[in-house]
């Protein structure tokens, strides 16, 4: 059964596809780690467009609108690891358990997702599979590395939301996200409440939890490492200015709060 299935699931990703995985600045200094799950909002060539037109493509449920260019601006920024996936999360979410029911939503938001509503018996394995498995394995890979090397790793999820859902409108610039940690977020959110143009959420406009997320609890609290989630409203980063700007900001952020925790020796 396991080999028939490997055998299926290589049949996701065909030639014409890219592996799921981006990285860039592998080998950067700094003790942060980024991820970014949401990154991408490609589509394997053999599942079409899901029945689904460009409008609903290119929307916030297909992909973290923006956030790719503040991820890779920030790694630049800071010289820091960045881990991103490029397909989109309505493939497969790696923000979600593979077993959870909006790991392969068959609605988002209002939208019905018609080739998620009828798949093959194996269709959700040969996504998890294909996507979500190596870049969850290359995340494990490299934290291994790094703690058998000593280096010190702070867990940055990065992700962006929508400034309006369900027709509610939100009103932070930018969200901590977090669970466990009680060190990091709250070193973030001080020094984002201390800009004096933003409103900051704590835990909004979401929480994490072990039940709707998987990078933070997974790569970060089952392995001890400080860890947070940043959330950035997407229409103040949907343009390059916009994104370099809070690339900016971030990396100043950062930058103290590294210094803060090396004062502290907790990097
Ligand atoms: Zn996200």
């Amino acid at each position: 059964m396991a080999l028939h299935s490997a055998g299926e699931t290589a049949r996701l990703l065909g030639m014409e596809d890219v592996p799921p995985v981006l990285e860039d600045n592998v080998t950067g200094r700094s003790p942060f780690l980024l991820t970014c799950d949401h990154y991408g909002r490609l589509i394997p060539r053999r599942l079409g467009d899901l029945g689904l037109p460009e409008t609903e493509l290119s929307r916030h449920i297909a992909w973290d609108i923006g956030i790719a260019g503040v991820a890779e601006a920030l790694s630049g920024h800071l010289g820091a690891h960045l881990i991103a996936q490029r397909y989109s999360r309505l493939v497969i979410d790696c923000n979600r358990p593979p077993l959870a029911a909006s790991s392969i939503p068959r609605i988002s938001e209002a939208t019905v997702i018609p080739g998620n509503e009828a798949m093959a018996g194996d269709e959700a394995e040969s996504r998890r599979v294909a996507i979500f498995d190596p870049y969850h394995r290359r995340i494990r890979e490299v934290i291994d590395r790094r703690l058998r090397d000593g280096v010190p790793t702070v867990l940055v999820s990065l992700h962006s939301f929508t400034p309006v859902y369900a027709g509610i409108i939100r009103p932070w610039h930018i969200g901590t996200l977090y669970h466990r940690d009680t060190r990091l977020p709250a070193l973030l959110l001080k020094l984002l409440r201390a800009e004096p143009d933003l409103v900051a959420g704590d835990n909004e406009p979401y929480a994490v939890s072990a039940e709707t997320d998987y990078t933070i609890p997974v790569h970060g609290e089952a392995r001890g490492l400080m860890n947070t989630g940043i959330e950035i409203r997407q229409d103040l980063i949907a343009d390059q200015s916009g994104q370099k700007q809070w690339a900016e900001r971030l990396a100043r952020i950062f930058g103290e709060i590294e210094a803060a925790l090396r004062m502290q020796q907790l990097v």
